[in-house]
């Protein structure tokens, strides 16, 4: 199995996952598609892939100038170490606000949702997030969502982790000074009350990552 099988599995073992929580979400919202939009070049990859195949093309007109404004401050794995070492965490980049994701259709309606990164699938949110002004998620989600942050980065060592909007950008290597190196798991963050619901979870993904060998 190919990095590219074992991301579609991950995704599609994250969906398995997600209809087990009350969601809010459906076509036709999308209070939460903002250009914040980080993802690992794998992720990326599938996305050119699409567009290709689907002859989307007009999709890369939308995109912003690169490198876009929202990047984001450090990888999963690098905060997990820090984490682990009980290090400081790094200072926060100066963020604009978010705007609309650029590759939503006027339908509110994503043209890319077969293969949208892993940072689209993880916002399920109990209520509409316009109830609120912000998606309310489930403990053990958040939990879950780490994990597969963590698993999906620890895939694409050698990659790179930044803003999906530079990342397919067309016939350009995105800009690696924007871009950070994914790093490979130091430990799983999982809060002790969720340690036994993790467990099978983390079983499954690690046999996903053994497939590759
Ligand atoms: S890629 Fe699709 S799902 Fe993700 S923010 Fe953009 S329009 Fe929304």
């Amino acid at each position: 199995m190919n990095k590219a099988s074992a991301l579609r599995q991950l995704y599609a073992f994250h969906q398995e996952l997600a209809a087990g929580f009350e969601t809010a979400c459906k076509a036709g919202c999308a209070a939460c598609c903002t250009d914040q939009l980080a993802a690992t070049t794998l992720e990326a990859g599938l996305v050119k892939d699409f567009i290709s195949a689907n002859n989307l093309y007009y999709l890369l007109k939308r995109l912003p100038e690169s490198p876009a404004p929202y990047q984001p401050d450090a990888t999963f794995n690098t905060l997990a170490g820090l984490c682990l070492n009980h290090k400081d965490l790094p200072e926060s980049r100066p963020q604009g606000q978010p705007a609309a994701c650029p590759l939503l259709n006027a339908d509110n309606t994503c043209p890319i949702y077969p293969v949208r990164p892993f940072a689209c699938r993880a916002m399920l949110s109990a209520l509409p997030c316009a109830q609120n002004g912000h998606a309310e998620m489930d403990s053990a989600l958040l939990t879950i969502n780490e994990i597969f942050c963590q698993v999906i980065e620890h895939l694409d060592q050698g990659g790179f982790y930044g803003n999906l909007l530079d990342l397919i950008q067309p016939d350009k290597t995105p800009d690696r000074s924007s871009l950070l190196q994914n790093r490979p798991i130091p430990g799983l963050i999982v809060a002790p009350e969720h340690q036994d619901m993790a467990r099978p979870i983390v079983q499954r993904l690690w046999s996903i990552l053994e497939e590759l060998r």
